[in-house]
């Protein structure tokens, strides 16, 4: 098949005093190029770059976890002046090798008619977080005539930010929904756009062309003040690995609606497999497509759903392919009103499993949190949970990866 002829990325630049710039951020070691980047310290945490292509001395310039500017030294100047890369990198607390995101407060119950508690969310919010949890998304700001589960948004979102090491990310649907999200003070804004057409068409009853118009308006309000600007935009490529209505996706358009999505502003993308049409091999191409088109230095994270069994092994195939962040449902809550069938994303609880065993270290209490099910069980008491790890236990012998052997 013809693909899309390769364009390197190129990022705009522009000039900041070198002082203003770093104040926050050491680096903790000489950087050679060639070289994994080495370890930075923001406000006296430890972080580590997970990118492995950088070859520049990098200095983050900013604070929001997970995400931070960087800039780029240049030796030919005096050292007065710094060079910004116009673009984000993700970092990783140093005790972490592979980032697991929460989706169940949003994926999870956004297809449940039963009305979630507010503080049984608040409640799961917490625990999660208190497990190790780095971020969660913990609602989706569409108006409350589309769905009920979200009417106390604000209130969840004022909450599960005052949990310190917690990233909080929502779903925002446009313009009105980011409005309401920016005025939260969230830190991390999703959106989420229909590789195949008639997907969309079905999910939020527009076009694509119309959904990129949706997502640039966002990304213009977030790029509009400085504190808007500490926002990541994440963009999901919903149905990128099948569709219920269209079948099998070309790859060729997910290329085509990645660059865009990245021409607007997107910090990072997610390959969705909505309705859990994905295995391991067409995982590894899509993947390997993007990155081939759109270089190294673009965020690929991973939204996996389960509904044929395949979503551990579509994992493994996305981490041989170098992603680091996986979307995840704690007791497999989730699915999607519009794919029929689509049940369940990952569960979260086995997707930590799999990792730790495997000595990627997640950063998350395995025991703790299996405990927040209890939780989840409390607040929707007629939801099946599932999971294997729930229910069958780790097996004798296991050790967390971050626990020395
Ligand atoms: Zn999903």
């Amino acid at each position: 098949m013809q693909q899309p002829t390769p364009q390197p990325r190129r990022k705009p630049r522009t000039s900041q005093p070198l002082a203003a710039a770093c104040m926050t951020a050491t680096l903790i070691q000489e950087f050679n190029p060639g070289t994994s980047p080495p370890p930075v310290r923001i406000a006296n945490r430890i972080f580590k770059l997970s990118a492995n292509h950088l070859d520049k001395q990098c200095y983050p310039l900013t604070e929001t976890p997970g995400i931070v500017h960087l800039g780029l030294i240049d030796k030919s100047a005096m050292n007065d002046e710094i060079i910004f890369i116009d673009g984000r990198f993700q970092i990783m607390s140093a005790d972490i090798d592979v980032r697991v995101c929460e989706v169940g407060l949003r994926d999870g119950i956004q297809g449940i008619d039963q009305f979630f508690p507010t503080d049984k969310k608040k409640a799961w919010i917490k625990a999660e977080a208190a497990a190790g949890v780095p971020e969660i998304e913990v609602c989706s700001f569409v108006p409350p005539s589309v769905s009920g589960q979200f009417v106390d948004c604000e209130e969840v979102v004022a909450d599960a930010l005052t949990h310190a090491d917690l990233t909080v990310s929502t779903l925002v649907p446009n313009l009105r929904g980011a409005e309401r999200a920016f005025a939260t003070g969230v830190q991390k804004m999703n959106f989420v756009l229909s590789i195949s057409e008639s997907h969309n068409q079905a999910n939020v009853r527009c076009s694509r062309e119309e959904s990129l118009e949706r997502f640039r308006q966002i990304a213009e309000l977030r790029n509009s003040t400085p504190e808007n600007k500490k926002v990541t935009l994440g963009a999901g490529l919903a149905t990128a690995l099948g569709c219920t209505i269209e079948g099998q996706i070309d790859p060729g358009e997910i290329v085509r609606i990645a660059e865009r999505l990245l021409e607007l502003g997107a910090d990072e993308l997610a390959v969705s497999d909505t309705v859990g049409y994905a295995n391991p091999a067409q995982v590894r191409d899509v993947y390997r497509l993007l990155r081939r088109h759109l270089g190294d230095d673009v965020l690929l994270s991973a939204h996996f759903h389960d509904t044929r069994g395949l979503g551990l092994a579509n994992v493994h195939a996305a981490l041989d392919e170098g992603v680091r962040q996986f979307d995840a449902s704690l007791a497999g809550l989730g699915g999607c009103p519009f794919a029929p069938g689509a049940s369940g994303n990952i569960v979260m609880d086995d997707l930590v499993f799999m990792l730790e065993a495997m000595g990627l270290k997640t950063g998350v209490n395995l025991d703790a949190l299996v405990s927040v099910r209890e939780i989840v069980a409390a607040g929707l008491p007629n939801e099946p949970l599932l999971g294997a790890i729930a229910r069958a236990g780790v097996p004798k012998g296991f050790a967390a990866a971050n626990v020395a052997a």
